[in-house]
């Protein structure tokens, strides 16, 4: 679900039609639908109103500040993973009491930082870290609160770059170690542990792994406060799907529907970190074609825009739905999606890299030189993943409200890319 829709023959954001926004700015641009981000933090926000709920939006999926302060005033918190993150979140003027801070290589500069702003939660990935932090913490003279990151070894069935939650990955302590983790650390003055996170990683489509992992969890939680220790939140991470292929996604109340009963009336905050289900298909990328050519068994649609702007097909070989913004037909936004008419293509970027495209083995309508295209739900993980590679300037982001667009990151600029290595 989205305001992104085809109206006439044109793609429209909300009320304004896109073509409109790449006359103005030029192209490759990022498009967000305001109403869009709105509509899906607070469908994940009323699915788990039941319980006491903390939505933690994940700073990383999509990081513009105009963004946070968006989502700041629908009282959403933040999920952070850097130093960087935190800085964003205090210029949107989000509240510090809703920030949870999570990665596996905190530095004492992000620690102190978080520390003095006195975030919600440091979600705590080793023993190593804990000491780090408690001893930060008391020479800040300071009380943080922690959140043990356990890894529940639960399959989250998604790409292996994205699977964060089974044994052998980087993130957390095993749940084994986590009795012993609270036996060590439960007690120290500073670091005040009372709450367990996980993240499985992402896109999950089923709110199963979930169910295995709070069904894990629970029991750790359960033997941890026969123990007399006091756990007070349960955080289950993010990765709660999108809708990148029509039908895939499940709506916020499906995972509601079996997450909830499970932690009803078990006396513990749920915090949520969900990046993607609110951000992905809040956003569009904009794209000119620059050259149509043949190939050998199909056309290559060279387009303006490249894995510099949205590296995730070449990087989880993610399929995004892609279509001209001028179309007699609605689309079907299945990448299967094949009209008559249409003919087999790449589309792909101008890097020097095979692994740059945006769509391979596509049917798509002709189209040529100077045509406009929308890659479709690339909200999240977009600009926020984007480079310079090849020298080329990011293109601008553009927030749309109603009928009314605005610029709310510029395109960069030939000054902008040699800016750090001219003042040294
Ligand atoms: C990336 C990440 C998220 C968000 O994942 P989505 O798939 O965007 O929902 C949440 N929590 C942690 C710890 C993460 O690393």
């Amino acid at each position: 679900m989205d305001y992104f829709d085809y109206k006439n023959g044109k793609l429209f954001c909300e009320d304004v039609p896109v073509e409109r926004i790449a006359d103005e700015v030029g192209t490759p641009a990022y498009i967000y639908s305001a109403a869009t981000l709105r509509h899906h933090y607070r469908r994940i926000a009323e699915a788990f109103s039941k319980l006491d709920t903390m939505v933690c939006f994940s700073v990383k999926s999509l990081s513009n500040v105009h963004i946070l302060k968006l989502l700041a005033e629908e009282d959403s918190g933040f999920d952070i993973v850097s130093g960087g993150e935190l800085h964003r979140v205090a210029q949107a003027g989000g509240d510090m009491a809703k920030v949870v801070y999570a990665g596996v290589g905190k530095t004492d500069t992000e620690l102190r930082a978080a520390i003095a702003a006195d975030i919600a939660y440091f979600n705590v990935e080793s023993e190593a870290e804990f000491e780090n932090l408690a001893r930060l913490a008391a020479e800040a003279g300071k009380t943080v609160r922690v959140a043990l990151r356990v890894n529940p070894d639960v399959d989250p069935k998604t790409h292996h770059y994205t699977t964060t939650g089974k044994k052998e990955n980087k993130f957390g302590v095993d749940i084994e170690r986590a009795e012993r983790f609270f036996e060590t650390y439960g007690h120290d003055a500073n670091a005040r542990l009372d709450a367990i996170h996980f993240h499985l990683g992402s896109p999950i489509y089923s709110p199963k792994p979930y169910v295995e992992a709070i069904g894990k969890t629970m029991r750790l939680i359960d033997r941890l406060r026969t123990r007399g220790f006091e756990i007070n939140a349960l955080d289950i991470g993010g990765g709660f799907a999108a809708d990148y292929k029509t039908g895939d996604a499940l709506p916020a109340v499906d995972y509601a529907a079996e997450i909830v009963p499970l932690l009803d009336g078990r006396k513990l905050q749920l915090i949520l970190e969900p990046g993607r289900q609110i951000s992905a298909n809040s956003g569009i990328l904009l794209t000119r074609v620059v050259y149509v050519k043949d190939g050998f068994d199909r056309k290559f649609i060279i387009a303006d825009a490249a894995m510099t702007d949205l590296v995730r097909p070449a990087m989880y070989g993610a399929e995004h739905f892609v279509w001209p913004t001028n179309s007699n037909e609605v689309p079907k936004r299945s990448p299967d999606y094949a009209p008559d008419g249409t003919v087999l293509v790449d589309v792909v970027g101008g890097v020097c890299e095979s692994a740059d495209f945006l769509a391979k083995d596509r049917m798509l309508p002709e189209v040529s030189r100077g045509d406009l295209m929308a890659v479709f739900t690339t909200g999240a993980y977009g600009f926020a993943q984007s480079s310079q590679f090849n020298s080329r300037p990011r293109g601008p982001e553009v927030l749309v409200e109603g009928d009314k667009f605005r610029i709310i990151r510029r395109r960069e600029t030939y000054d902008d890319l040699l800016g750090p290595e001219m003042d040294v």
